[in-house]
């Protein structure tokens, strides 16, 4: 998605060999145009699917994941990483080990918002070594519900998720694809390719 890499080369900083900080409009401050445009591209690629539900995680995925769900008129349901007073009991539950933040997390979804007959597509800012996406995997097998594929504004194509996910059978599309971080640029992959 051109309108992406645009921004991403203008605004993203690198930091280190693996990370990319977008807080400008996408992790602290959001961009509405940009997240719309983010949530067409999504429709546009899993319309035929019959999405009954957007899944993500909190807090980086809600943006382009409630964009989505605008799109599609269904509801979005953001994993909770913290436990509540309001949030106790029927949970489905699985464990994420943060790339950025080093830790692991336990998420959460109650079972009152997934369903057996769900057709689920998990949306999240970034795709690194996959945890996130495959922590919501295992909530919506728990739920006996169905993974449709997953929507990634940002996939680094050097860390290991997507090569797990296209071993399961996953179905993942990102809309900017990172290759490498070389002297503190960003290589596009489809630069890469050609
Ligand atoms: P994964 O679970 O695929 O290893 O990592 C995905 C999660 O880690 C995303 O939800 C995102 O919050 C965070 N993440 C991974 N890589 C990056 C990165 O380069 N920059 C930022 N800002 N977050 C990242």
């Amino acid at each position: 998605m051109k309108l992406l890499e645009d921004r991403i080369r203008k605004d993203g900083v690198v930091i280190g060999d693996d990370v990319l900080k977008v807080d400008s409009f996408l992790n602290h401050q959001v961009d509405p145009d940009l997240m719309a445009a983010v949530g067409e591209a999504f429709y546009s690629k899993f319309k035929d699917e019959k999405i009954t539900k957007i899944l993500t995680v909190e807090s980086s995925g809600i943006a382009p994941a409630l964009a989505t769900a605008m799109q599609f008129h269904v509801p979005l349901v953001f994993a909770r990483k913290h436990k509540s007073l309001t949030l106790k009991d029927d949970l489905y539950t699985a464990t994420v080990y943060s790339f950025t933040k080093q830790t692991s997390n336990t998420i959460s979804i109650s079972h009152k918002f997934l369903n057996s007959n769900d057709r689920v597509l998990i949306i999240d800012d970034f795709l690194a070594n996959g945890q996130a996406v495959q922590g919501l995997t295992e909530i919506i097998n728990a739920a006996g519900a169905t993974t449709v594929g997953a929507g990634i504004v940002i996939e680094k194509t050097f860390q290991k998720g997507r090569k797990m996910f296209d071993e399961q059978g996953v179905h993942v599309v990102s809309l900017a694809r990172i290759a490498a971080f070389e002297n503190g640029q960003v290589v596009f992959a489809d630069e890469r390719d050609v």
